[in-house]
Formats: structure tokens, C-alpha cells, sequence
């Protein structure tokens, strides 16, 4: 039976929401975190990109040396040759593309000037496929932008012709949030069966069904005779009214009452580090989990009235649906009520060596403190706001790594 994979999205989609964004560090955290949790891929950037190629190279040498390991990076690009040259001059070690190409009517007439036609826009991700396997991309996914307002001919049309020409994937891009769990279905898995190519399905949020999207598509890659990708974003941030939450996703398609003990996952997910990863991306992106928020919102394992209060007292299961451990909550977290020394961009040695000192971490000697100090100020200036533990832990662990996420030359 075909399985289901995660591809999470966070910093490639979660990274264009509006108003918002994530440091080179931050965005490095939350593969490293992504990884820990057991997620297939994660499409780590945009590689024709000038200021991520610094930073895409530098998590490829972390892949290379055994710490992005075994997640898959991967980086999204338009399905243009120029394109997928210019990412394998910025980024010469990427091996997995993600190539997109607009596919509904709306958008090939109105994108394009009328200048394309259907032929146009097959051919165009063709010569791009063809380009990237002759780069060295090792896999490669074709994305149909806007897929769930093209017709169900075309479609078909498109993903042959990226399967026959060596695509591992087919990613259908709901990318307005058009669909809804029926339509969605029947879509991906008449895809599935007349295609016959892994489906990654993509959604949006814009009616509120993301996360029921995601499971109704991925259903129907399986039934269709598929393995099915879901892709995820943190927290479900993203375009507009943003995408599928991995956690929400995760819940859903290992608890609800169709999936659990029927549909398997293609890789352990570690649902332990749900709590750890939300807050960070909450962190990061500088926006509040809301309180109820499947798993890991505040209330999601909170009880007041009197009768669920009795009866989840009796026995948690009678109001809960699955074990808040499970998702890596129920520890107590220390907060700090007193003095505070923290750290900043203008910062010096001696409050960096006592934050650094409450981590257990001594250096050789005081050149490698202050070559660390300098690195985390850095940081600082790119990030704005104080770096959690775990940066701080990484940067002195890696601080040659560290060095290329910071670095930025602009216009050279
Ligand atoms: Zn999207």
C-alpha cells in the first residue's frame, strides 16, 4: 500500500507571507528541528535566490556533514532553463528541485501576457526538467500552479509529460485554496491512476480547509495507486490566509477516524518535537500560536466546565483525543523572574560568557570566545531579537557553518 511523506514548506512558502520573515539562522534551526521530527523534505529555499545562496550551500554542508541527515533539502524555482541554471551557478551542490509552472487558464492567459499557450507551458517545464538532470538534480518534482482551476485534461497532459521526462514527483498546488475535501479527492486520485506518479498536494487556506484538503488529497493519491506528499508549512504560516499546519497535519492523518490503522506514514514522524518546533517558529516569525490550535495551542489540553473537568480527571481520554505527551508537552519550562542578563548586537565578553556559562559551554581560550561572541552578534543583527539556546549552542558548535549563514554580499 502507498504511503504518506511530509514535505514541509515553512522556508520556501512560510517565508512569503507578508510582513513577515525568518533569519538565515532561524531558517537553518527549523531544518535542524524539522529533521529531528523525522520530515521526509524540507524545501529550504528559493536557490535563484542571491542573498539564500550563502545559506542554502552552508545547510548542504551540513547534510554533507552528517547533520541535516537523512531529511532531504530541496529548493523551488520557476520551471525556466535560465532558472534552473542561475540555482546551479548560486548553489552547485543542490540535488532536489521543485519546478513550477503556472497551468490554469486564468493564469497561463493572464501571467503571460497571452504570449503561451498550453504547448508553451508544457514544453517550457520540459526543457526545465531536462536541464536540471542534466545539472546533477538527483529528484526532481513538477509543480502545477493554480492545478485545482485547470482542467482535469491538461492536468493529466502535464504530468505525463514530467513523469515520461524523469520527474519523481507531480506536486498539484491548490494554490488559492479553491478546492474542498471532495473535489480535492476525486481530482488527485484520477491523477494517481492515469498518470501513475507520486502526488505531492499542496494547500491553501483561503476557505479554512488546508489541513481537511491535505488528508482528503493525500487519500486519494493512495487510493488512486500513489504515495502521497503532504506539504506542510509551521504553524500553517504562508500566503495570505496560509498553508496546512504540519503538526494539525500529522494529528490528522495518524488520529482521525478513516486514517489511524489504515494509511501509513513513509517515515517516523517524532511528534515529540511538535510543542518545540511550533514555539520556535512562533518565535521566529514573531506571531502567537493561537490558543486553540490543534496540539499545541494553550488550550488544547485545557478544562474548565464542570462536567469535562470531572471527566477528564476520571480519565483523560473521556475529552482527549491523544496523550499531550505525545506531542512533547507537560514538561515544566523555567522562566526567568529575576535579573536578566541578556545578549545583543553591542553585547561584550563578559555577558556572553556568563549567558554562554549557564549553557555549560567553556571555550579553549579567548580568542575562540570572542571569534563566538562576534559570530552571535552578528546574529543578532540579522535576527533582531535575542537567539534562543539552541542558536546560540549551534553557532558555537558550528561557527565556520555559522560564518556563511551570516554572510551577506550584497551587489558584487
Ligand atoms: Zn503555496
Amino acid at each position: 500500500m502507498p504511503k504518506i511523506y511530509f514535505i514541509d514548506v515553512t522556508n520556501r512558502d512560510g517565508v512569503q507571507t507578508a510582513n513577515l520573515g525568518l533569519s538565515k539562522l532561524e531558517k537553518t534551526i527549523i531544518n535542524i528541528y524539522l529533521n529531528e521530527m523525522g520530515i521526509f523534505q524540507s524545501e529550504f529555499g528559493f536557490p535563484t535566490t542571491r542573498h539564500e545562496s550563502t545559506y542554502l550551500q552552508a545547510n548542504l554542508e551540513l547534510a554533507a556533514m552528517g547533520v541535516l541527515q537523512p531529511i532531504r533539502l530541496s529548493g523551488w524555482l520557476r520551471a525556466i532553463v535560465s532558472d534552473v541554471e542561475t540555482a546551479f551557478r548560486f548553489v552547485p551542490d543542490i540535488r532536489h528541485l521543485n519546478l513550477s509552472i503556472s497551468t490554469s487558464p486564468q493564469m497561463i492567459s493572464h501571467k503571460f501576457y497571452g504570449e503561451k499557450k498550453r504547448e508553451d507551458i508544457v514544453e517550457m517545464m520540459i526543457d526545465a526538467v531536462e536541464a536540471a538532470k542534466a545539472l546533477g538534480t538527483e529528484s526532481i518534482g513538477v509543480n502545477a500552479e493554480d492545478a485545482s482551476r485547470t482542467d482535469m485534461d491538461f492536468l493529466i497532459e502535464f504530468a505525463l509529460a514530467a513523469k515520461e521526462h524523469g520527474a519523481q514527483r507531480f506536486r498539484y498546488c491548490d494554490t488559492l485554496g479553491y478546492d474542498d475535501p471532495f473535489t480535492i479527492y476525486e481530482t488527485v486520485k484520477t491523477l494517481a491512476e492515469n498518470v501513475g506518479i507520486p502526488i505531492e498536494v499542496h494547500c491553501h487556506g483561503d476557505l479554512g480547509m488546508a489541513v481537511a484538503n491535505s488528508v482528503a488529497g493525500a487519500k486519494g493519491a493512495i487510493d488512486g495507486g500513489q504515495d502521497a506528499y503532504i506539504n506542510t508549512t509551521l504553524n500553517g504560516m504562508g500566503e495570505r490566509a496560509g498553508n496546512a499546519d504540519l503538526v494539525a497535519t500529522i494529528l490528522a492523518v495518524t488520529k482521525s477516524k478513516g486514517f489511524a490503522g489504515r494509511y501509513r506514514l513513509g517515515k517516523r514522524i517524532n511528534l515529540k518535537k511538535a510543542w518545540k518546533i511550533s514555539k520556535f517558529a512562533s518565535y521566529a516569525f514573531g506571531v502567537p500560536v493561537p490558543i486553540n490550535q490543534p496540539g499545541v495551542g494553550a488550550n488544547a489540553f485545557a478544562h474548565s466546565s464542570g462536567i469535562h473537568a470531572d471527566g477528564v480527571l476520571k480519565d483523560p481520554e473521556n475529552y482527549e483525543l491523544y496523550d499531550l505527551a505525545e506531542l512533547g508537552r507537560g514538561k515544566l519550562e523555567f522562566v526567568e523572574t529575576g535579573r536578566e542578563i541578556c545578549f545583543g548586537e553591542y553585547s561584550g565578553i563578559s555577558g556572553f560568557r556568563h549567558i554562554m556559562g549557564k549553557m555549560a559551554i567553556t571555550f579553549e581560550d579567548s580568542a575562540k570566545a570572542r571569534e563566538i561572541l562576534e559570530l552571535v552578534r552578528y546574529a543578532n543583527v540579522e535576527a533582531q531579537k535575542p537567539l534562543i539556546e539552541d542558536e546560540l549552542l549551534f553557532i558555537a558548535a558550528y561557527p565556520q557553518i555559522a560564518k556563511k549563514l551570516l554572510t551577506l554580499s550584497p551587489l558584487e
